[in-house]
C-alpha cells in the first residue's frame, strides 16, 4: 500500500479510473515488487511505466508529471492496480474503513449535539434559535 500512501489523492483517483478503463495496454512482471508496462494517457503514444512496489520513489514515468521527479502519478497507480489485484481489494477495504469511520464520527456529533442541545434551559435555547436563525437569514441574503 505504499505506493497509494505517497501518491496524492488525485493521482490515486484517476489512475483507479484509468485502470478501471483498462488503459494499461500491455505490462510484464519483472521480479515479485518491480513491473514494467504501457498505459495509454492523454498523449498519443502511450507512457512508459515502470514501478517499484517497495521502493514507490524509485518508479518511474514518462509523463510530463513524473518525468525526472521521484513522485507516483496516476499511470503508475494504473499499472500497480492492473498488475497487483490484492492492491486493489486492499485499496476498497481501505476506502470501506474510512467511509465507517467517517459515519462514526458522523453519529458521535450528532450525538454530542443532541445532547448539548438537551442541557439548555429554555432561555438559553430561545437565544441559540435566535442567533441560528439570524445565522440562516445572512447566508441566505449572502447567496443572492
Ligand atoms: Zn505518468
Amino acid at each position: 500500500m505504499k505506493m497509494i500512501e505517497l501518491a496524492s489523492g488525485t493521482s490515486v483517483w484517476r489512475g483507479m479510473d484509468y485502470y478501471e478503463s483498462k488503459k494499461v495496454t500491455d505490462w510484464t512482471e519483472i521480479s515479485p515488487t518491480i513491473y514494467e508496462g504501457h498505459v495509454q494517457g492523454s498523449a498519443f503514444e502511450p507512457y512508459t511505466v515502470r514501478i517499484d512496489t517497495v521502493h514507490p520513489r524509485r518508479s518511474v514515468c514518462n509523463c510530463a508529471f513524473a518525468a525526472g521527479r521521484h513522485v507516483i502519478c496516476k499511470h503508475m497507480i494504473a499499472l500497480y492496480f492492473t498488475a497487483v489485484p490484492q492492491a486493489v481489494q486492499d485499496f476498497e477495504d481501505m476506502v470501506k474503513q474510512w467511509e465507517k469511520e467517517q459515519e462514526e464520527q458522523q453519529q458521535k456529533h450528532l450525538a454530542e449535539l443532541r445532547a448539548y442541545v438537551r442541557s439548555l434551559s429554555k432561555k438559553e435555547l430561545q437565544e441559540q434559535l435566535y442567533n441560528a436563525l439570524l445565522e440562516i437569514k445572512d447566508l441566505n441574503q449572502r447567496r443572492w
